[in-house]
């Protein structure tokens, strides 16, 4: 199966599951829209007004922020992958709890496992705890983490949530400072490993 059939068969699956929080209030599930052989995955919060409606992530004023940073670095949404942490709106677009996060982590797992992302965007603090608990986005957004995912290496990026940086002008500088970073983050995620015999 190709990686968007997987994904199709993942979204049916969560169409279908009754037990989630959040669907009850919500209009339409978000799962997510992009590439699926990207190599750049980026993790948002939740779904808001605009995305609830349409079914699809970061299309409100967040989004159009979201585009111009990926267009900075000569990318278009559809070469990467948008999801978020939970599929539902939460009412009132308030903070996800941590009973929705939980609840929610299973499907994120698998969209992780089915793109094989190598590196991750985090946007804001619920999907930056995801991978690097106890820490401040002040002190780490911008800089690079290598983690294990299941055996294979990923290069999480923590940054500032593009409706934080709509909201102060100091985080908008800092998050377009850190998109710029992206290309040669992903060059040396994606450089070949030196193997044993060409370091000597
Ligand atoms: N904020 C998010 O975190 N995700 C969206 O999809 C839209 C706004």
């Amino acid at each position: 199966m190709s990686k968007k059939e997987e994904l199709e068969k993942l979204k049916e699956k969560m169409l279908a599951d009754k037990t989630v929080p959040l669907r009850e209030g919500a209009t339409n599930l978000v799962f997510g829209e992009g590439n699926p052989e990207t190599k750049i995955l980026m993790i948002g919060e939740g779904p808001g007004f605009h995305e609830d409606r349409l079914g699809r992530p970061f299309v409100g004023n967040a989004g159009s922020v979201l585009n111009k940073l990926l267009e900075s670095i000569n990318l278009k949404r559809e070469d990467v992958f948008i999801t978020n942490m939970v599929f539902y709106r939460p009412p009132n677009n308030r903070d996800p709890e941590p009973h929705e996060l939980a609840a929610f982590a299973k499907y994120m797992d698998q969209i992780i496992d089915i793109i094989s992302p190598k590196v991750i965007v985090t946007l804001g603090r619920f999907s930056m705890g995801k991978f690097l608990p106890d820490v401040k986005i002040s002190s780490v957004h911008g800089k690079t983490f290598k983690l294990k995912w299941k055996n294979k290496e990923i290069v999480v990026v923590p940054m500032y949530h593009p409706a934080a940086a709509l909201r102060r002008t100091d985080v908008m500088q800092q998050l377009k400072e850190d998109f710029l970073k992206l290309p040669k983050v992903l060059e040396e995620a994606t450089k070949p490993e030196l193997k044993q015999t060409e370091l000597f």
